[in-house]
């Protein structure tokens, strides 16, 4: 099997929106978890995968080495491309990891010069002079100069990016991107010869991503958001017709919850308003040494075959202070991680075969559980919400993994009742 392209993604999530954005392009995608080794076993076939990694905000050198491993192992798959995917925000610091992750990759690829484009028009991010918005503004004044751990009050991604490489960085402008494939082959080399080596395009549109993807096909390494990793992959010849997704057909179907996001939250009560099966977890109870999840399996087989359930810890924000007062916060996540990884098998071993999970770390802990390393990427069900597809020792199964605020109110309802 040769790989396409691979592509090297920062955050967990942000790996499921670049695999989304390769299949819209028409590659058939693989999603991995995690740093892989000789024993990841990739579907067969595929144009393009995805290595998600936990490296944004992880001290820069151990993303570097981890981006590394991946890259490598990318190579051994036949990816003579590889794409760094990092967040439309440049979520990062002075520190990294956007600068010694895209250097390191380019050091070990031989490559003299790079493309960054962060631009992510459907959601608003676009890129113009050099210079960061999010819808209206820039990002220095957006709601993200407020982010938690990593807050963005600069928006111009020359300064940003020089910070983190002792390399030149300039810039390619829209008028260049609008005068096409050829013009901007042209600025990139123009910018080589004098020793740029990180180049940021201008985007606006999906077209100038486009743009800038098939400028970029010859690139070693290509770095940004999920918005310019379709534009390479429109670029990229596909091996041929799409094989069929492996839908697993008949099957019960499920979601365990996890996430306590406002969105997930709506998603539990819509589910619950459409008169749906649906069971609460005590996690005091659990940690007191109670059966939750004896009683949970009890209560799963006396549920109608035909009828997709929902298990969930998710809780209101009160409901998970009190929590979290009393087990501490670890405790908690340990505990509901646990709780929904090992209802997790048991499900499947009871013949669920579509699972949904609600929740970044909760989708972690299941798939670990799971035993599923690698998946196919299939339709979305919503924006970043695609269908996966993954073959366990529990049996085959269709998993969508959804992070806390992804979907819309009806996700559980309609991706669970809907025939395929
Ligand atoms: P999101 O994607 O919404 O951030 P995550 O699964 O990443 O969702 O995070 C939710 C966290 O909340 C997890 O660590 C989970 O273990 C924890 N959690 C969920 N329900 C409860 C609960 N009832 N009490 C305490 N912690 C909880």
């Amino acid at each position: 099997m040769t790989l396409r392209i691979g592509c090297i993604a920062d955050d967990f999530t942000g790996g499921t929106d670049v695999a989304a954005a390769f299949r819209r392009a028409g590659l058939r995608t693989a999603l991995v978890f995690g740093t892989p080794d000789d024993t990841t076993v990739l579907p067969a076939d595929c144009d393009a995968a995805v290595v998600a990694l936990k490296s944004r905000s992880t001290p820069a050198d151990e993303a570097v080495a981890d981006s590394l491993a991946a890259q490598r192992w990318l190579w051994t798959k036949g990816a003579a491309q590889v794409y760094f995917k990092y967040c439309s925000t440049f979520d990062s610091t002075p520190q990294g990891n956007i600068g010694p992750v895209t250097d390191a990759l380019m050091d070990a690829a031989g490559a003299t010069v790079t493309l960054h484009c962060p631009a992510s028009p459907p959601n608003g991010r676009t890129v113009y002079r050099g210079h960061l918005f999010v819808h209206d503004q820039l990002l220095s004044d957006s709601p993200l100069r407020h982010h938690p751990l990593n807050p963005m009050t600069d928006s111009s991604l020359p300064r940003l990016l020089s910070a983190q490489t002792r390399h030149q960085v300039s810039v390619i402008d829209w008028s260049t991107v609008r005068r096409g494939v050829d013009a901007v082959r042209e600025a990139l080399l123009a910018h080589e010869q004098a020793g740029v080596r990180h180049v940021i395009a201008d985007a606006l549109t999906d077209e100038d991503l486009a743009v800038l993807g098939a400028a970029a096909l010859e690139l070693p390494v290509v770095a940004g958001a999920a918005g310019l990793a379709e534009g390479v992959g429109h670029a990229h010849p596909t091996a041929g017709p799409a094989t069929a997704e492996p839908w697993p057909g008949e099957g019960r179907a499920a979601v365990l919850a996890g996430s306590c996001s406002a969105r997930t939250l709506e998603q539990i009560a819509q589910f619950y308003a459409a008169s749906l099966p649906s069971l609460h977890l005590d996690v005091l109870a659990a940690a007191t040494g109670r059966d939750v999840t004896g009683e949970a399996l009890a209560w799963y087989d006396e549920q109608d075959p035909a009828s997709p359930v929902l298990v969930y810890a998710s809780a209101s924000p009160e409901e998970l202070a009190a929590v979290q007062a009393q087990l501490g916060v670890a405790e908690a996540a340990a505990q509901v991680e646990e709780l929904l990884g090992t209802l997790a098998s048991h499900l499947v071993d009871r013949g669920v075969r579509r699972l949904l999970v609600a929740g970044g770390e909760t989708s972690g802990a299941v798939t670990t559980a799971l035993g599923v390393r690698a998946v196919l990427v299939g339709e979305e069900a919503d924006p970043g919400v695609p269908w996966t597809y993954a073959s366990t020792e529990h049996g085959d199964l269709a998993l969508m993994l959804k992070s806390g605020n992804f979907g819309a109110p009806d996700l559980f309802t309609r991706a669970l009742t809907e025939a395929k």
